[in-house]
């Protein structure tokens, strides 16, 4: 029998994502020896208490001492002073990956400061919860999730094929493409809805107090599933828009447009034009269920509270 993908994985980033690639590749013995670090004491503490890493290290640096896969799951803006802080001490052949949720900003970021003989392929695991930290991990995070690989001008074809295995291996469905076209397909899909849902929270949250209490009592599912999603990490997404400025801005564009529309069709009373709007979202949605990326269920069979998985 052949063994483990990689001898020696090092992840850099400790919280939900960091967390779980650790027990999803333990899950899959996918490693001799996973070591990790995190930038505070206390999180690289917590990491050592729950256990999931054979060897908790001090430093990014310490970290990635013989390291044949290193994945660097932080927030987006933070991951060239991480690279910057690891490049000197990583070994001949490594692959060096991240889970960021853009990606031109961080290949733009990361490749010059790599040393000859690293690969950097970026991955986007797309799956997620909006909880953080070391605690909200999970081994099948990833499972029946796509995870996105843009190949650059430093990943070899060999760096590419074994993170496409390893995130295989992990549980997840792999596609690659540009990280241009990545970053525009997630601007739509996952950015923008975002900043809708803390639009629309930041709006209750301005509204006088017993108009509130009232949203809060009777908020059904509709307004109940954007406060979940606009309680995601802030700092996470904030990195997420100003790195995805363009994308962002160009799909907020179109959609500031077609709200336009819908409000000189409810003003007008143009019925014709809300049906018509509404059947063609009904075929997306149709077709969201057909790719196998939601249920007929309830709360998308959902277990409320616990994994709800999210798209990052
Ligand atoms: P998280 O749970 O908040 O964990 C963030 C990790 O990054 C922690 O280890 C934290 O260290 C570290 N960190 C924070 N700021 C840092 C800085 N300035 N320099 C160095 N390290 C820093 O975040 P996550 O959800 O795992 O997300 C990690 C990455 O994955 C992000 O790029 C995100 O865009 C991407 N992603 C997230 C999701 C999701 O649903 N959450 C899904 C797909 C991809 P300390 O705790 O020690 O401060």
């Amino acid at each position: 029998m052949s063994g483990p993908l990689f001898d020696r994985i090092a992840l850099i980033g400790l919280g939900l994502i960091g967390s779980s690639i650790a027990l999803a590749a333990r899950r899959g013995t996918l490693a001799r020896e996973i070591a990790g670090t995190s930038r505070s004491p206390a999180t690289r503490a917590r990491a050592g208490e729950l256990g999931f890493l054979d060897h908790v290290a001090d430093t990014a640096a310490g970290a990635v001492k013989d390291a044949d896969l290193v994945i660097i799951g932080v927030p987006v803006r933070a991951t060239g002073a991480v690279v910057r802080e690891i490049a000197p001490h990583l070994k001949k052949g490594a692959i060096v990956s991240d889970a960021g949720s853009v990606k031109a900003s961080v290949v733009r970021d990361v490749e010059p400061l790599l040393p000859d003989g690293v690969s950097f392929v970026g991955g986007h695991p797309i799956a997620g919860t909006e909880e953080s930290g070391p605690d909200a991990g999970f081994a099948e995070l990833f499972d029946g999730r796509w995870c996105v690989l843009t190949p650059a001008a430093k990943s070899t074809p060999e760096a590419v094929e074994k993170l496409c295995q390893f995130w295989t291996a992990l549980g997840s469905r792999v596609e690659t493409m540009s990280a241009a076209h990545h970053d525009l397909v997630l601007a739509i899909t996952s950015h923008v809805p975002h900043l809708i849902a803390y639009n629309i929270v930041g709006t209750v949250s301005e509204l006088e107090t017993d108009t509130k209490s009232e949203v809060i009592k009777f908020s059904a599912s509709g307004f109940r599933d954007f406060t979940r999603i606009a309680a995601s990490d802030p700092v996470m997404w904030r990195d997420i828009f100003l790195s995805n400025k363009d994308a962002v801005l160009e799909m907020l564009g179109r959609f500031t447009e077609d709200l336009t529309a819908l409000q000189r069709a409810i003003r007008r009373d143009d019925g014709q034009a809300l049906l018509e709007m509404f059947t063609r979202t009904r075929a997306i949605r149709r077709g969201v269920i057909e790719a196998g990326q939601d249920t007929q269920e309830p709360d998308f069979g959902r277990t409320r509270g616990l994994h709800d998985a999210d798209d990052h």
